[in-house]
């Protein structure tokens, strides 16, 4: 099968005339194609996307608010083939697909869609002579890239905010999960999106992606992906004044302190380790436990997790495959370093090979380490798979200090039954966001996004609308 890109509301190969493999992770063997688009297939997209731009901008709200709503209403009626498509494409199990990702996709349109009706901007009166009042306008063609880890999920989380702003919109899919995006192509064209507002460009970071970030027309980038490329977009884009919103790498922590709901607290983290192969930019992957419960905590939750199903996601399992080969390997080396680093592997710690159809997949076992230094490569560095340690603590401080050690600050989980030292930690924590006795409860208002290396600014809500638009002052003496 070959996928096409979508440019001026046409699905339509790449210039070059070439394709790039797409694996299906589960099986380990090529099942798709993709344009292996270059900056002549971006250029055409950002040429529709400039010409769509007067209608979409000027289009009313509420107009462009009920075509967006279609589009979410698409994805849930074709929820069952977008669950699946995911689930090919990443590796995930179907039914998280089915419950998490592709709602959210849906979601994501539809908050959009509906936000943009109740947003409104500020006055600022001076002594009843002067009116400043500010207006939110459209930047004009944007920029929107994406990972493989939830690929419908993000993308959605981009572009719904920067269509339902009024901008016109280049956008690229991970190159290794490129399914969702292309389904969403032609749920647009059934949805009445009129051409060049979205156009989608599939192919690699370093080519498609850079296009993106370098065309001169595109005057703003939202990214999530690695730290590495942010840092790699950041330096294309800051001296072309782009405007830039960054969501990158984390290393999260979970501190449990023994006062916790403890059963609660046990089937979070488990969940909050390895839900989709522990491949969520908030997962927690170091686990910090006070020292009076550390050793039941282990047993539990070594007994847990051992008992977790792994293998086709196509099946009742809850751990699928990871997304790749070579993600697989960068995963298995790092639990070499772990063990070299002085860990005990307590679980896990093998790429498992399922029998039948996914024998040949790619599957890393569930994997629990203890005995490192909290400053060791294996708990500063961003592993992002089905990998986590625990590590015991004495006091709040001392949490605190191994919470906050990494260059990292994305997203904290505190597990106590204390309000005081959970809104102390709180404070302390250094990370966008902070989860108390539960975990990736997501209210789509709040600001999203990461401190330190972890990120630029911040996503979600009316941050999101903002983000993608520029503020006018406009300023009148009344006389
Ligand atoms: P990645 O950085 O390799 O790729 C992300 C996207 O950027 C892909 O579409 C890729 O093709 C593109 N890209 C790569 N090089 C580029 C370049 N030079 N110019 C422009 N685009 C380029 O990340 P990944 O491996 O797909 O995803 C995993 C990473 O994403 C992890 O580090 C994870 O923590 C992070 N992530 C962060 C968040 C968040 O919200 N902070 C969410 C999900 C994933």
């Amino acid at each position: 099968m070959k996928l096409h890109n979508y440019i001026n509301g046409q699905l339509t190969p790449p210039q070059s005339g070439n394709y790039l493999d797409n694996y299906d992770p589960a099986i380990g063997a090529v099942y798709s194609q993709i344009p292996d688009s270059d900056h002549r297939d971006v250029d055409q997209a950002v040429q529709s996307a400039k010409a769509a731009f007067p209608a979409w901008s000027l289009m009313p709200a509420a107009e462009r608010s009920r075509i967006l709503v279609r589009v979410a209403d698409i994805i849930l009626e074709r929820l069952d083939e977008l669950a699946l498509a995911e689930s090919i494409d990443n590796g995930k199990p179907l039914s998280l697909a089915k419950a998490v990702d592709i709602p959210r996709a849906n979601q994501n349109f539809h908050f959009f869609a509906t936000a943009i009706l109740h947003w409104a901007s500020e006055a600022h009166i001076m002594e009843d002579k002067v009116i400043n009042y500010t207006i939110r306008q459209p930047i004009g063609v944007v920029g929107c890239i994406s990972p493989w880890n939830l690929p419908l999920y993000l993308f959605s989380w981009k572009i719904a905010p920067a269509l339902a702003s009024g901008n016109c919109v280049v956008a690229k899919p991970s190159e290794v999960t490129p399914m969702t995006a292309y389904l969403l192509s032609k749920i647009c064209i059934d949805a009445g999106l009129p051409a060049g507002v979205l156009n989608i460009v599939h192919g690699l970071g370093g080519k498609t992606g850079q296009a993106i970030v370098e065309h001169p027309e595109i005057k703003a980038i939202s990214f999530t992906g690695g730290t590495a490329t942010g840092e790699r977009i950041a330096a294309v884009a800051a001296p072309k004044f782009k405007k830039l919103s960054l969501e990158l790498g984390g290393k999260n922590p979970s501190i449990i302190f023994a006062d916790c709901e403890y059963d609660k607290m046990l089937t979070t983290t488990v969940r909050s380790s390895f839900a989709n192969q522990g491949q969520i930019c908030l997962c927690s992957s170091r686990i910090f436990v006070e020292r009076s419960i550390y050793e039941r905590f282990k047993t539990d939750f070594v007994e847990k997790v051992s008992k977790l199903k792994i293998g086709d996601p196509l099946e009742a399992v809850n751990v699928g495959a990871v997304v790749s080969k070579d993600h697989q390997q960068k995963i298995l080396s790092y639990i070499e370093l772990a063990k070299e680093e002085g860990g005990t592997v307590l679980t896990g710690g093998y790429a498992v090979n399922p029998e039948g159809r996914c024998a040949n997949g790619y599957f890393v076992a569930p994997t629990v380490i203890e005995g490192l230094d909290y400053n060791c490569r294996t708990n500063q560095e961003e592993i992002f798979g089905p990998v986590v340690t625990i590590t015991p603590f004495d006091s709040e401080e001392e949490a605190l200090t191994m919470a906050n050690s990494v260059r990292y600050g994305l997203a904290s989980v505190i597990w106590t039954q204390n309000i005081n030292r959970a809104a102390r930690m709180a404070q302390q924590l250094q990370s966008g966001i902070v989860w108390t006795n539960c975990w990736l409860l997501r209210d789509l208002r709040t600001p999203f996004g990461g401190v330190k290396d972890s990120g630029v600014g911040r996503e979600g809500g009316f941050y999101a609308l903002n983000f993608f638009t520029e503020p006018k002052n406009v300023c009148i003496e009344i006389s």
